[in-house]
Formats: structure tokens, sequence, C-alpha cells
């Protein structure tokens, strides 16, 4: 089964995602995650990634097909949950073709609702580990640790969770996924989810809708 979840930043997307790969046996595709990593390479790409990611817009899509290739290994896995992507029509093609390879599709498209005002709410709120990148809000999912997180290493915030970046990131998502979101519609597999609702009542509509 192939999953996407996709959502405004904030939405925690990733707290549901990290439960549909645990009870599914799904690889976790986060291009966010994985951008973040390249961008702190000293290298070409990972310099353009860098100055894209920092100007709050996407990077191109011929760096994310490239990205993409290299992860999506079907090696153990019983599928792929993508988070953070297909953000537009090009990528979702992209991925479709991929997955095609192997005779798959993107079986169902979780889309979390949440206003403008919660997404700044809860993104300013968002802290990261700087040693092992698991991610927190102090608000709706603190660390057990306090200032810390569960592996001990230092949370930060991001530089792009500040308000005015916040505001261009969700003018670019919106614009961009939503010819997307549309497309899902009318291939009959969005399941619409209202995120602003506490994490557990999240997960079990979720499950609900996707009858799993
Ligand atoms: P996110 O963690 O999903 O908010 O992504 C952080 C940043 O990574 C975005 O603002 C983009 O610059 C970049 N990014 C993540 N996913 C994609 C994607 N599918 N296509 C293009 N850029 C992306």
């Amino acid at each position: 089964m192939n999953l996407v979840i996709i959502g405004p930043q904030g939405s925690g997307k990733g707290t549901q995602a990290e439960f549909l790969v645990n009870e599914l046996g799904l690889r976790h595709i986060e291009t966010g995650e994985i951008l973040r990593k390249i961008a702190e390479t000293n290298t070409v790409t990972g310099r353009l990634v860098r100055e894209t990611m920092d100007r709050g817009e996407l990077v191109s899509d011929e760096v994310l097909m490239e990205i993409l290739k290299d992860q999506l290994d079907h090696t153990g896995v019983k599928g792929f949950l993508f988070d953070g992507t297909p953000r537009n029509l090009v990528q979702y093609k992209l991925i479709n073709d991929i997955l095609a390879l192997h005779g798959q599709k993107i079986d169902k498209v979780i889309l979390l609702n949440l206003p403008e005002e919660e997404t700044i709410k809860r993104l300013s709120s968002r802290r990261t580990c700087e040693q092992c990148g698991r991610v927190y809000n102090l608000i709706t999912n603190p660390s057990p640790n306090g200032e810390s997180c569960e592996c001990g290493g230092e949370l930060i915030q991001r530089e792009d969770d500040v308000p005015e970046a916040i505001k261009r990131r969700l003018l670019a998502f919106w614009r961009s996924t939503e010819q997307v979101i549309e497309a899902f519609k009318q291939e009959n597999i969005l399941v619409e989810v209202d995120g602003n609702q506490p994490i557990e009542t999240i997960h079990q509509e979720i499950r609900q809708k996707l009858e799993i």
C-alpha cells in the first residue's frame, strides 16, 4: 500500500505518518527532512537547496526527482508513505511513474486540514532535536524531557519556523498543491481529516477512513 499524507506545515502530518509507518510497515519518505540533510552538505546541490529553503520556496522538480529516484527502494518494505510530496502535478506523475515500474500506484491520500492562525501558532512552537532530528511541539507534543529530546539532544527552533517564513511557506504550499489536491479528488483517492483535534482522535479517524 502506498499512501501520501499531505497538509499545511504544522498540521501534525509527521506525527500521524509515524503511526502509519509503524503500523503498516511502510517506508517514510519525508522530503523536507531529506532536503534539510542535503542542505547541510557542502556541495553545489547542498548550497542550492539551502538557499531555496531559506527563502521559503520549493526546490526544483529536477532536484526532487533525483532524490526520489534514490529513495524509492522497495527492498523489505510493504510500500511508501510520502510526506511532503507530491506538492504539484509534475511530482505526482513522477512518483506514479516510479511506482508503476513495480505494478503499484498511490492508493490513498490523507489531507490534514488546519486554519492558518493555528498553523502559525503551532509552527512557532515547533522544536527539532539537533542530534536525532525528532520533532516536538511545545504545545501539542512536548518532549517528556522538557527542554531536551528523549535521546538527550538539544531542542532547537528551525530557521524557517519563524512567522514571516511560515507565511511564505504556507502560500507556496497552497498555491502549488491546489492542483494536485484537485487531481486526488477527481481520482477519488482523497481522504480529508480535520487536523485541529487531539493526536489520537486524528489517528483513529484516519484508520477508519482508510479502512485499516
Ligand atoms: P517541509 O518540512 O515539508 O515544510 O519542507 C521544508 C522545505 O523543504 C520547503 O519549504 C521546501 O523548500 C522544501 N521541500 C520539501 N518538500 C518539497 C517538495 N516536495 N518539493 C519541493 N520542495 C520541497
